[in-house]
């Protein structure tokens, strides 16, 4: 798996102070209109992942002022078959079990839990930032932006009650 780039102490990509990693890679076809990150589509694109950036998030979320890991694209659900993706979220969840990872998908919840690999990996998400981005309904005055269709789901609770429950900001 290659990483188009990754950001610590960001404030931009969810609750307080994350960890943000944007993989690269989207097999969406067609692509979102409008696609936010259209050179981050290309697997190759950026540097690979290795066991020392792997090291280096998880020294990140050592701090205590860092709430967890963000994990963008590209399409993390397309780079799950390398395994690297949910080793790291394993991992976290290990050593940090109160650290939040949230995830974002141009799928949908409904489409992702059909996949089993992608429904084991769901597993350790917390917020998942699903759907396509639609130009047309795009909204800058939600929160995390995107577009008006994409919700915000708290996924083990979504998956234990089989509906879908929305993560509350408030509430994490
Ligand atoms: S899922 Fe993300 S990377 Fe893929 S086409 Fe849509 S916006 Fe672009």
């Amino acid at each position: 798996m290659n990483y188009a780039s990754i950001f610590f102490d960001d404030t931009v990509n969810g609750i307080g102070f994350r960890t943000s990693l944007f993989v690269s890679g989207c097999a969406k076809t067609p692509p979102c209109k409008g696609c936010w990150s259209p050179e981050a589509r290309q697997f190759d694109y950026g540097v690979p992942f290795t066991k020392d950036v792997k090291a280096s998030i998880l020294e990140s979320l050592k701090h205590p002022y860092v709430k967890g890991l963000s994990i963008l694209g590209g399409e993390p659900m397309d780079n799950l078959r390398g395994g690297a993706l949910l080793d790291l979220v394993k991992t976290i969840k290990t050593k940090f079990p109160h650290k939040t990872i949230f995830c974002w998908s141009g799928y949908t919840f409904e489409e992702l839990i059909k996949n089993p690999i992608r429904l084991e990996f769901l597993q350790y998400i917390d917020m998942l930032r699903d759907g396509e981005f639609i130009e047309d309904l795009k909204d800058i005055t939600q929160y995390l932006s995107g577009s008006k269709n994409q919700r915000m789901i708290a996924v083990r609770e979504s998956l234990n009650q089989d509906r879908i429950i929305k993560y509350s900001v408030l509430d994490n």
